[in-house]
């Protein structure tokens, strides 16, 4: 019988990469921000000038503690560099600082969750610090290649699970959970279109039902989500395709062609480089205390999945509610300042789900962008559960009014506006009878049962009240007048 795809399961171990939001760089005072113009965030650390001496950034040591609390982590309290050489025009040292064999965080783990609500436990085996490389850029001129240092020095944790990952989904759920808790933290900004979150994946294949692993092949600098999947796809199918035909898989390191969805060798274990690693005599020794370490701790937010548990049994909400909350601090942080205002706590995330996010997506903005303060917000929703104004009259009139003007008082500013609900009962019956007058068929084919007309009587009672009558007193009125 031939081989299938079934007969293998595929085996997998992700190394990901991702930059630090950190201001400045990890030895260096140069800016780390990204699309700065070529060569503009480089001083003599970054240009690797001779005598040019690292100095550790102490910020990025605490934002790799913070990942690494939050995966379950070992924290290495004392833990150092390595210099990892090789020769590259973007490498201007001839070494990356990284660590190696005394990283700074080991034997995590993550508990995904998978698409059939089955969840899996994926092993870290470490985090280490390193710093990014610089660029060459090799399509801009005919003749040269040209090298863009500002990326040179950038801080890196590099997180590298055990070879866990049964199936290109499980990849891409530990990728996005990972995305969600480096953003949650504020450690990155965890963007894999700017490079920010990139990562390599290791794939074998073994006969299902046996526990020894097959030889790997690493492929190179994913960047997307959809590109991970794609790799893995490709690569279990052609490792399959190779064993099934009698042949064996040779460890190498692959590329991925994005546009054909292939991969195709860059090296082979034989061609690998001996990188020679030796602890760094520039930097010393990294010694996190004991009083640091328990500050750390004591200043990490609670994570998004502790969060959305909270929220399902505090509010009764549905799980894919309570995550945009939990995967969202800033929406969060919007939210718990309104809570305490608020007369109804449903009432606040219906609106924070419903019309209110529905304003931020039309304005494609996020939610501490919005010129709507979550206290003037919470008196907005006061105002309507009280039934001082219609839900819609606050959406359409209100908050665009509060947004133009900035320390408005709510109240007031409805008030001024005249937006408030007219409950002059008197008013309403002079409307209500123009109405009446207005279609007296119709108000005959309501007594004789037809009872859908109601909803036109109530419609041109409300435009005369220019939409600001309860609609609930006015249907009771206008069934009073009816009678
Ligand atoms: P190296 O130091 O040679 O890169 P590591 O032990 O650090 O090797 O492993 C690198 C990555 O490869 C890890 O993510 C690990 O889980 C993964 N890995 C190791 N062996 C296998 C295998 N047989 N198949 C798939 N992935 C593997
Ligand atoms: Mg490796």
């Amino acid at each position: 019988m031939p081989l299938q795809n079934s007969n293998f399961e595929l085996v997998s171990g992700l190394e990901i990469h991702v930059q630090l939001n950190t201001n400045t760089k990890i030895f260096s005072a140069d800016s780390a921000a990204f699309g700065a113009s070529p060569n503009q965030n480089i001083s003599t650390v970054s240009l690797a000038l001779p005598g040019a001496l690292p100095k550790l950034n102490k910020e990025v040591v605490a934002k790799a503690v913070r990942i690494g609390l939050a995966l379950n982590c070992t924290i290495n309290q004392i833990n150092h560099f390595d210099r990892k050489n090789y020769f590259y025009a973007d490498l201007p040292k001839g070494y990356q600082i990284t660590q190696d064999n005394q990283p700074i965080c080991v034997n995590g783990f993550l508990e995904v969750e998978l698409s059939d609500g089955s969840t899996k436990k994926i092993g870290i085996n470490r985090i280490h610090l390193e710093e990014d490389a610089g660029k060459s850029i090799h399509d801009q001129d005919d003749q040269y290649s040209l090298v863009d240092l500002n990326r040179a020095g950038v801080p890196l944790i590099e997180i590298v699970t055990e070879p866990d990952i049964r199936s290109a989904e499980e990849a891409s759920a530990l990728l996005s959970e990972i995305r969600k808790l480096v953003r949650h933290l504020n450690v990155s900004d965890g963007n894999m279109e700017e490079g920010s979150l990139r990562c390599d994946a290791n794939i074998s294949i073994r006969p299902a039902g046996t526990t020894e692993f097959g030889t790997r092949c690493e492929v190179k600098n994913l960047n997307s989500m959809r590109n991970v999947r794609r790799a893995m796809d490709f690569e279990f199918g052609r490792q399959v395709e190779v064993i099934s035909n009698g042949g064996k898989i040779i460890q190498s390191t692959l590329n991925f062609d994005a546009e054909q969805g292939t991969t195709s060798p860059m090296r082979t274990k034989e061609e690998a480089n001996d990188y020679r690693y030796f602890s760094d005599p520039d930097l010393q020794p990294i010694h996190i205390s004991d009083s640091w370490l328990a500050e750390i701790k004591s200043a990490m937010p609670a994570l998004p999945n502790e969060i959305s548990k909270k929220m399902i049994a505090e509010f009764g909400i549905s799980k894919a509610d309570a995550a945009l909350f939990a995967e969202d601090l800033a929406l969060l942080t919007y939210f718990n300042v309104a809570l305490p205002l608020v007369n109804t706590k449903k009432s606040l995330i219906n609106w924070l789900i419903g019309p209110v996010r529905a304003i931020l997506n039309e304005k494609g903005i996020a939610i501490d962008a919005y010129n709507v303060k979550p206290t003037q917000l919470a008196t907005a929703i006061n105002l309507v559960d009280d039934k001082k104004i219609t839900q819609q009259i606050a959406i359409q009139q209100l908050l665009p009014a509060i947004e133009t003007k900035a320390d408005a008082n709510v109240a007031d500013l409805a008030q001024a506006l005249n937006l408030l609900i007219t409950d002059n009962g008197d008013e309403l019956g002079t409307f209500i009878d123009e109405v009446l007058n207005k279609y007296p068929q119709q108000v005959e084919a309501y007594k004789k049962g037809k009872k859908g007309v109601l909803g036109l009587f109530v419609g041109d009672v409300m435009k005369l009240a220019k939409g600001k009558a309860d609609a609930k007193k006015l249907n009771e009125l206008i069934l009073e007048k009816l009678k």
